[in-house]
């Protein structure tokens, strides 16, 4: 009887992207829990049992993953991208706040994966090469002024910024207000990049100056990452690379 409960992150899409490490504990798992489209990249074998679930049902599915390794499963539960990242680890120890008796002897492991942010970036350079933050935009689990208050405060540090969940259609405005806010904060040319579908085969990527940029670029397969003050583009032959320093200079004392 195993009783493990191994959350993974399988990375933004290219199957390159995932770790050796999870690769195995895939490989070693009785059960993989997750949200259907994430469970569907895993590679089949007629020994693994697959639990998809929609998703919004985070909390009920970290539950479930538990019971099954409880009854003896060496469960995986799968996110993409890093599952520490807007995704299902903290939904597991947030069901460990009210557990039950039976969980008691199954151990819990968290492997890393490439966040889609950082497949953004070094597909298009070093947009994120300083210091940079990264905000959820969703609204379903925190309330809009707390978004916009981290946007403003972030565009006032002139930290580079990566969005997740950017825009859905049932959640159409946010996106458009965090333009405002930006629009409001930083110059008309700090560039923005949409990055779709990161390492798939349909990747498409854009690099747009703020003041030509609209909400519908932006969906729930994009990651945006918003240049500071200092990011520009660099050009290498017929390519051109966009990056942010790693230095300020110094004003003379
Ligand atoms: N745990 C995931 C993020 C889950 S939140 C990770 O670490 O990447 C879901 C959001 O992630 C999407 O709305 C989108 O903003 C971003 N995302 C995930 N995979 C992506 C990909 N391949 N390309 C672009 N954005 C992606």
């Amino acid at each position: 009887m195993s009783k493990t409960v191994t959350i993974v992150g399988i990375g933004p899409g290219e199957q390159g992207f995932v770790t050796p490490e999870v690769s195995a504990a895939i490989a070693r798992a009785t059960d993989a829990v997750g949200y259907i489209p994430y469970i569907e990249r895993l590679p089949a074998r007629p020994d693994l049992v697959c639990h998809p679930s929609d998703n919004r049902v985070e909390l009920d599915r970290a539950r479930h993953a538990l019971d099954l390794a409880a009854a003896g499963g060496d469960v995986v539960i799968v996110s993409s991208g890093d599952p520490s990242v807007f995704a299902m680890s903290a939904a597991v120890f947030e069901a460990m706040e009210t557990p039950s008796e039976d969980w008691a002897d199954v151990e819990i492991t968290v492997l890393p994966g490439i966040t889609a942010m950082l497949a953004a970036s070094a597909a298009v350079g070093a947009p994120l090469g300083h210091d940079f933050c990264c905000i959820n935009l969703s609204d379903n689990l925190k309330p809009w002024d707390i978004i916009e208050r981290r946007l403003r405060l972030a565009a006032q540090g002139d930290f580079a910024m990566a969005f997740y969940n950017p825009r859905s259609t049932s959640r159409p405005h946010g996106f458009e207000k965090t333009l405002q806010v930006l629009k409001d904060e930083c110059g008309d040319n700090r560039l923005v990049i949409f990055a779709r579908n990161v390492s798939r085969s349909d990747q498409t990527i854009r690099v747009v100056p703020l003041q030509d940029t609209t909400p519908e670029m932006a969906d729930m397969r994009t990651v945006v990452i918003v240049g500071s003050s200092k990011t520009k583009i660099v050009q290498h032959g017929k390519q051109d690379f966009v990056y942010t320093p790693r230095f300020y200079e110094v004003a003379e004392r």
